[in-house]
């Protein structure tokens, strides 16, 4: 087919920037190397599982998202506001009280921190919601853990709350990342639901290739070289358009663009998830259990069809096992992991079975300061050359979403002279949308 523009990668920003070219009425190809659309938003079946490619969550505040996405047919499934942490041998809910308001009493007596952090909750919380994303990525920036100290929360806090939670969102034990990057997040778990589809996390993507028609995605296609307007395709094809968006994720984007990258961005952040299939959850709710207890493999355990059936076949429940890095031997993992969980739930665990495990040395791009105001920045690298991704801005799904958005209306604009209005729409902050309602299953 004859492409005006050629995008390479179908991932989340890639499939924004192809739908905003159409909004256009210019005509995409989507070159994508592996087998489905989604980059690192895919879910997997096997034996009747769903199994998500990491765990990984749509925080449905994201006003990108929102733009993109229909929720209604994904038809999320939020988790509790809050989680179960797991220190001093024993479980104790932290409960996001302006969604939980009949949990502050249960909140304020939680040896989860002092009462002084509490308060403090109330500060950050003010702090994080304060005036539009351009003034939040605009404030003096230091690592989040310091900022948390600056802050004035107790170590006890940070240990068996923030980094636990967090350090499960970054990918960074130590909350090495940019007080910005940090401030956005709790930001958006302050203003929406988070939630997985109930079909698992590959159906956002998929809506979103499902507005594209068929021939416009090439799955199974890598990309190997490009040339003016041109790429080469590992097949030995020569495709031809009149732009080219690279959308790939970074290390793949300076290999195709023929620049060296730094060893510390190249590497990025790993995790690994572990799945077991049980007859029976170890625990009832849609809750994200931490490991508040400073030792140990596990971060975070969640069960899938705890929020939706369809994650498991009938009879059957799903468990997630999140570790940080991705360098672990996943037999030696396995066997770590059922030591340490019979901890937490008994001999049980001995039953389960191990389903799959999922090492991602490169889940996520480094986000240590400076992180600037993700909105902006310069995507077009050569006449007829442009590049989107999470890595140009902040990782994570809205700033995918809007990467790629961004730089379909700036091609756009380029080819045509002009962009459809509601392409190059500013993005609208934040508009406390209401959150997905009470959670069914709440223990
Ligand atoms: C385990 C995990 C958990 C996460 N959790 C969250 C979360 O809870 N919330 C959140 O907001 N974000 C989360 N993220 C981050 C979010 O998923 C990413 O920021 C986002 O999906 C990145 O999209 P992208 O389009 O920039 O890149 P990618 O998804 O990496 O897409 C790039 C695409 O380019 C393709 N490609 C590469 N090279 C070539 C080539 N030469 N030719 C053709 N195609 C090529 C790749 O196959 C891929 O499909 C998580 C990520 C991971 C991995």
């Amino acid at each position: 087919m004859n492409a005006d523009v050629i995008v390479i990668g179908a991932g989340l920003s890639g499939l924004a920037c192809a739908l905003t070219l159409r909004e256009n009425g210019l005509e995409p190809l989507v070159l994508e190397a592996a087998e489905g659309v989604g980059g690192r938003v895919r879910t997997d079946q096997r034996q009747g599982f769903l199994l998500d490619r990491g765990f990984q969550v749509l925080q449905t505040w994201y006003p990108e998202a929102r733009r993109w996405l229909d929720y209604g047919r994904l038809d999320l499934r939020p988790f509790y506001p809050g989680a179960l942490v797991r220190t001093g041998g024993r479980f104790h809910r932290v409960s996001d009280v302006w969604r939980r308001p009949a949990r502050l009493p249960e909140m304020l007596a939680s040896p989860i921190g002092i009462l002084a952090d509490k308060l403090r909750l109330l500060g950050l919380r003010r702090r994080c919601l304060r005036g539009t994303l351009e003034d939040l990525y605009g404030r003096p920036e230091t690592q989040a853990l310091g900022r948390l100290r600056q802050l004035g929360f107790s170590e006890q806090m940070i240990e068996r709350f923030f980094k636990p939670f967090f350090s499960g969102v970054f990918f960074e034990p130590e909350l090495a990342v940019s007080s910005r990057t940090f401030e956005f997040i709790f930001r958006a778990f302050a203003l929406g639901d988070t939630a997985l589809p109930a079909r698992g996390m590959g159906e956002i993507p998929a809506q979103l290739a499902a507005r594209l028609p068929a021939e416009q995605i090439r799955t199974g296609c890598r990309v190997e070289r490009l040339g003016d307007g041109a790429v080469l395709l590992d097949s030995g094809e020569r495709l031809r358009a009149r732009t080219l968006v690279i959308a790939t994720a970074q290390a793949q984007t300076a290999r195709l663009l023929g620049v060296p990258l730094a060893p510390a961005l190249a590497a990025g952040r790993g995790t690994t998830c572990v799945y077991f299939a049980t007859g029976r959850a170890p625990y009832r709710g849609p809750y994200l259990l931490l490991n508040g207890e400073g030792q140990g493999r596990v971060n975070s355990l969640l069960c899938p069809s705890n929020l939706s059936d369809l994650y498991a076949p009938a009879g059957q429940s799903l468990i997630a096992v999140n570790c940080h890095g991705a360098q672990h031997n996943p037999d030696a993992l396995e066997t770590a992991l059922r030591r340490e969980l019979a901890a937490w739930f008994g001999d049980r665990v001995r039953g389960w079975e191990r389903l799959a495990v999922y090492r991602l040395p490169q889940a996520l791009p480094v986000q240590a300061p400076p992180v600037p105001y993700p909105g902006g920045g310069e995507q077009r690298v050569a006449d007829r050359l442009w590049v989107c991704g999470d890595y140009q801005c902040a990782p994570s799904i809205q700033w995918a979403l809007h990467s790629g958005r961004r730089a379909g209306a700036g091609v756009a604009r380029a080819l045509l002279g002009r962009v459809a209005e509601h392409s190059a729409a500013g993005l609208r902050w934040p508009d406390d949308r209401p959150a997905l309602g009470p959670i069914a299953g709440e223990r």
